[in-house]
């Protein structure tokens, strides 16, 4: 994409109603803009990394062997009726009426519709067990929605849910849950740590916040230092004992936010005991049969008996992962986008586009780049370098190439590594070696 006839409007300015970095630097990377509190446009470049961070969540779904669907953001307050959630919900739901006074909701989350639909059209223990999932704009009246896309009223969210036919079975789809968030937050840079939450009435172990430190969050959270090492993920999740085993490794040390704390394990973690502030990107939970014996959900087991499915939930920010992604990601400069994630890879940067020499090298670098697939990002523009290296670092692509007519007169083009720094000349072709 040409600069020059892109909308990426930056800014330098640190805009004074942003409180944490990454808000910052969304507005000023020309990201996001806010239409009304808590609701934003993803504009050009941040909604290209909303589509990544969403396919990197999609394929580890898939992986995991759940099947994608699409929900509508708007439901009925009927269905919410069954469930008995809906005087429940409170002030955070959205609700309003349509022109046939009927009332409506814009979902904050959505395990009525999932087991409505489940309910119509599972008959048999053979359609069992199943895992769905969607990723689909929600809306929560948050009394305080701040930190940008961190806490917004409409943000993006993936939400699965599983049907099993026995607390066994359900166990087994929680746990493939709990690594596929694990691989899907690894992928994007990321190690966020699984805390023991709370189940509500259901009790039992089985909910989990996933939650990436940070000094911002807004969790407080406690746990042993050895979640500050790479963890391995290497574990087959077809095969139910190997995967127990594995999360009740992982889950051997401690790690719990603050509700949930435990004073004896505290005490046995000793001095390796660790405490901060987190963002909580995503949440695991088993709920029994919450809404399918509320919601009259049942399948006819092998031997006849009317069997009601064993549900869980599972809940992944889509949209808030771009903020905490920032805040473990940036420098004075802006951002630094790990690769999986970033808009583009690479930042070519022509320093005179005004010189023949020099823009005819730098098209035909992008014409190469952009054969190659590669992502790229051009600054075309008629503007002075200073600038454009400034914006090259706010926006953070990995790569830099920069383009300029002393070194074209010496046969090198500049490299520069945006999270490293380092910086290398070399020829034109050994660049787009390196980078394709
Ligand atoms: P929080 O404690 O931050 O209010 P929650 O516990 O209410 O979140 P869940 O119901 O567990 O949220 O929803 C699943 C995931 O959706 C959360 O883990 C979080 O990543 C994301 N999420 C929830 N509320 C928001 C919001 N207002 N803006 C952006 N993402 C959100
Ligand atoms: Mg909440
Ligand atoms: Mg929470
Ligand atoms: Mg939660």
């Amino acid at each position: 994409m040409r600069l020059s006839r892109h909308f990426l409007p930056v800014s330098r300015e640190t805009p004074a109603d942003a409180q944490i970095v990454s808000h910052q630097l969304m507005l000023r990377a020309g990201l996001i803009r806010q239409t009304a509190a808590g609701i934003y446009a993803w504009l050009p470049a941040g909604h290209r990394v909303l589509r990544k961070i969403e396919q990197i969540v999609r394929e580890e779904q898939d992986r995991a062997g759940a099947i994608e669907l699409l929900m509508p953001t708007v439901q009925s307050a009927d269905l919410w009726r069954e469930s008995g959630r809906y005087d429940a919900y409170g002030p955070e739901m959205l609700r309003f009426k349509d022109r046939h006074e009927r009332e409506m909701l814009y979902g904050p989350t959505a395990e009525e519709v999932i087991t409505a639909i489940f309910r119509d059209s599972a008959r048999s223990y053979r359609d069992l067990p199943r895992t769905l999932y969607n990723i689909q704009w929600k809306f929560r009246d948050e009394v305080r929605p701040r930190f940008g896309v961190m806490r917004g009223r409409e943000f993006l969210m993936k939400d699965a849910y599983s049907f099993d036919l026995d607390e066994a079975g359900a166990r087994h789809s929680y746990n493939r849950m709990f690594v596929a968030y694990l691989r899907t937050y690894a992928r994007m840079g990321l190690s966020a740590i699984p805390m023991q939450a709370d189940t509500g009435p259901i009790g039992g172990d089985l909910s989990h916040e996933f939650i990436v430190l940070a000094p911002t969050g807004e969790s407080e959270v406690f746990y042993h230092r050895n979640w500050e090492q790479l963890r391995s993920l290497d574990v087959d999740a077809d095969d139910p004992a190997a995967l127990q085993a594995f999360v009740s490794g992982l889950t051997a040390d401690y790690a719990a936010t603050d509700e949930k704390r435990d004073p004896a394990r505290e005490a046995a973690a000793g001095d390796a005991l660790r405490q901060s502030r987190g963002i909580e990107v995503g949440h695991i939970f088993f709920f029994g049969t919450k809404y399918s014996a509320a919601m009259g959900m049942t399948v006819q087991g092998p031997d006849g008996s009317a069997i009601t499915p064993q549900m869980g939930s599972y809940g992944i920010g889509v949209s808030r992962l771009m903020g905490a992604i920032i805040e473990a990601n940036h420098d004075a400069n802006g951002i630094i986008w790990p690769e999986s994630v970033a808009p583009y890879q690479v930042a070519l940067i022509n320093l005179r586009a005004d010189d023949a020499a020099c823009a005819a090298a730098a098209d035909e670098i992008y014409a190469k780049l952009m054969a190659a697939g590669k992502d790229t990002l051009y600054d075309d523009r008629d503007e002075r370098g200073g600038a454009k290296f400034a914006t090259a670092d706010l926006l953070g692509l990995p790569w830099q190439l920069v383009i300029g007519p002393k070194g074209l007169a010496s046969g090198v083009v500049e490299m520069k590594n945006r999270r490293t720094g380092e910086k290398a000349e070399l020829s034109p072709e050994s660049a787009l070696a390196r980078l394709i």
